[in-house]
């Protein structure tokens, strides 16, 4: 049903995770048109280039999957078939690897552009029926390392600041991201109160000066993988200084003593040296910090892509912790969330590692509380299978089958030469997606129409906690269904009883009464709340039926046992390679402007292909001097993984020593050459398992 007479409807911005509020028009000949909300509050009418250009993702549909498909060997051909033959065929191949080999041989990987609804019902599905954790999304490539960090140091998973701090804010260290080019719509609010308060510092840490260091008072251009130097020697300025909040560290955290001995252990000259930046800028960025009333950290996957992730994100996180600068107006840790849906689907626990509504797989009680309300099987204590870890089962046979929903592994894996034989070895691949162009999709055994964005309704949660309702505008091309609907529907034939919803909604509520009384109650919260506000800030419980403080810690009383926040003396060692004779440079990857992940959605606008059309390599001139590099040069890029073939781009922008690729290309055209991922590090944080894609050693030659 539109929301208003004209055929509109209320939805939000299906890619990042700044969640811009959009409305789509139906138009007569069905086709839809969409425009930013003037009434949101994330972006009051304001969209990005990928957000503007959405409807051309809806309104063509020439690489749409229309029907099931499927194969009985992999020696066949697949076939169009029908759902019920693909889901019973799908059912029994489960229920033969569960029988013989146990449910640890079944898994699904997921995506952080999950609805929160599809999120619950493949996490209730494994986890309660099933019987194993064998679920992961592709989150874990992306946040999970800033979700250790918040439980480490805060105690839960919370994001603590509101968007609206962005202009109470009078001091922004942006590290590990862009947000210029990757969350755009918070960049140009960013943009906006430095114009209007020019006195405001923003410091912006990367190896690139990218477009983010155009607005910045100090750009410290650090060697990749030193950012818990980098963090550590600007604490110790801080204290240095006497620019910390005693009474906060006094009275709220612990941990600073051992702390102040660790950020000692060097000099911030040899800090300086290590990052490679002058000590003068370290401490002026420890000055900007410490004058600041309302000093806000910005941090993406430049901390969290890491294989020493989480000790990154801490060392952040410490800095906020020792100057109090949390629960406050303009202040506080804020990690920039890379996918639309990645903080829903933390909400309802759909990582291997997670229960819902923020409870711990480690604990019993929690996992009986999930286990009397989903009324299921016994869940099991054991961790299930992380992304990566997933493919490595696929590799040496302990996994038997993977299901594959609205992700595309084989471009955004790291390794990813290692995931396509761990794909070519699985004795049972199901993908489910919209598209026909995923490179799974040469390796299903099953494949699985879904309903794409506007075809579908559902929620999501932005990086505020602002819950917001997608509506369903268009119906999904041929026989294409809502993946909520799929993973119901195979739950059902399964033999599983509790997955008869009559509507999505059904999904939603049955899991906003699984959040009461947890730090994130919203167990008052319907559809028709979210229709009307149009978007809610968790938590929102039934007996207030209001949203909570739209910042949290505001009494700084913490979710750890003493209720202290916990300030960590990380280490600064690094677990990745340093460069040698073989490997001299470091490789980096990352996003471009105009396209999205895996570029099944953006890679089919032509406006958004004009910006940067190919893969390419930045090089720094001294280094392209050397290797007798012009622009536009072919070049090889080789690690110990495999090699890329594209072409030369010369920037003073970067590091010397240091080579950046776009994460974005695949497999075209028969050729993997362009996929940066066949040269990134197999490397994992041991606790966050997020991986290194900020960090491998490379060769580089002219082709
Ligand atoms: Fe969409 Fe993010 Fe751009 Fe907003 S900033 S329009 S959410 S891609």
């Amino acid at each position: 049903v539109p929301n208003t007479p004209d055929n509109t409807f209320a939805s939000t911005c299906c890619y990042c995770g700044v969640g811009c509020g959009v409305v789509v028009k139906k138009e007569k000949n069905g086709s839809v048109s969409v425009a930013g909300d003037a009434e949101y509050p994330v972006n009051k009418g304001q969209l990005c280039s990928k957000g503007i250009n959405l409807q051309y993702t809806v309104n063509d549909r020439h690489d749409r999957l229309l029907y099931p498909q499927m194969r009985y060997n992999k020696s066949m051909p697949r076939q169009r078939v029908s759902w019920e033959q693909a889901l019973q065929r799908t059912a029994a191949v489960f229920k033969t690897f569960i029988e013989k080999y146990g449910p640890d041989s079944v898994a699904f990987y997921a995506s952080g552009q999950c609805l929160t609804e599809e999120y619950y019902v493949i996490n209730k599905l494994i986890k309660g029926f099933i019987g194993s954790n064998n679920i992961d999304t592709n989150s874990r490539l992306c946040m999970s390392s800033a979700v250790v960090g918040y439980k480490m140091s805060l105690g839960e998973d919370s994001v603590p600041i509101c968007y609206d701090d962005i202009e109470l804010a009078d001091c922004f260290f942006v590290t590990g991201a862009n947000p210029a080019w990757c969350h755009p719509i918070l960049w140009r609010r960013i943009e906006a109160h430095k114009a209007a308060n020019p006195e405001v510092k923003i410091i912006v840490a990367d190896p690139r000066r990218t477009d983010s260091c155009a607005l910045a008072d100090l750009h410290l251009q650090l060697l990749p993988g030193t950012d818990v130097f980098l963090n550590h020697a600007i604490g110790r300025v801080l204290i240095e200084n006497g620019d910390i909040d005693l009474d906060f560290i006094q009275h709220h955290a612990e941990g600073f003593e051992q702390y102040r001995q660790v950020v000692f252990e060097r000099t911030t000259a040899e800090s300086a040296a290590i990052c490679g930046v002058p000590e003068a800028d370290i401490r002026l960025a420890a000055q900007y910090i410490g004058n600041a009333k309302g000093f806000l950290s910005l941090w993406t996957m430049g901390l969290n892509q890491s294989s020493i992730g989480v000790n990154k994100n801490l060392s952040l996180i410490n800095l906020n912790l020792i100057t109090g600068q949390i629960g406050k107006p303009g202040a506080g840790p804020f990690s920039l969330t890379g996918q639309p849906n990645a903080m829903g689907g933390r909400e309802v626990g759909g990582l291997s590692n997670l229960l819902p509504a923020h409870r711990s797989l480690d604990n019993a009680a929690h996992r009986r509380e999930v286990e009397q309300f989903w009324g299921g099987t016994t869940i099991s204590d054991k961790p299930g299978l992380t992304a990566t870890e997933m493919f490595d089962a696929l590799h040496d046979g302990r996994l038997k089958a993977i299901w594959i929903i609205c992700t595309n592994p084989l471009t955004s894996l790291p390794d990813v030469r290692r995931a396509e034989e761990a794909l070519q070895k699985a004795k049972f691949v199901v993908v489910q997606d919209i598209s026909n162009t995923p490179q799974t999709l040469a390796f299903a055994d099953v494949i699985l129409p879904a309903a794409a964005w506007a075809e579908k309704e559902g929620t999501m949660t932005n990086s505020e906690r602002r819950i917001s309702y997608l509506s369903k505008v268009v119906d999904a091309p041929g026989e294409a269904l809502p993946d909520a609907e799929i993973i119901c529907r195979f739950a059902q034939t399964m033999g599983y009883r509790g997955f008869d919803y009559a509507s999505a909604e059904a999904i939603y509520l049955e899991h906003v009464r699984l959040t009461t009384g947890t730090n994130l109650d919203i167990s008052g919260l319907t559809y028709a709340i979210l229709k009307e506000q149009r978007s809610i800030q968790w938590p929102y419980n039934q007996n207030l039926k209001q949203q909570g403080p739209p910042r949290l810690f505001t009494d700084k009383v913490f979710s750890t046992p003493s209720g202290r926040a916990r300030i960590h003396p990380v280490s600064v060692e690094t677990r990745s390679a340093a460069p040698n004779d073989e490997f001299p440079f470091i490789l980096t990857t990352g996003r471009i402007r105009d396209q999205w992940h895996t570029m099944s959605k953006t890679g089919k606008v032509n406006k958004l292909r004009k910006h940067i059309s190919q893969a390419f390599l930045e090089v720094h001139p001294e280094d392209a001097a050397r290797l007798e590099l012009t622009d536009d040069d072919l070049v090889v890029v080789r690690s110990c993984n495999g090699e890329v073939r594209v072409k030369a781009k010369l920037s003073s922008g970067i590091r010397p020593g240091v080579v950046f690729l776009p994460m974005h290309w695949g497999k075209q055209l028969g050729s993997d050459l362009n996929r940066a991922n066949n040269v990134t590090s197999g490397l994992v944080d041991p606790v966050s398992k997020e991986p290194d894609f900020k960090y491998a050693t490379v060769q580089v030659e002219k082709y």
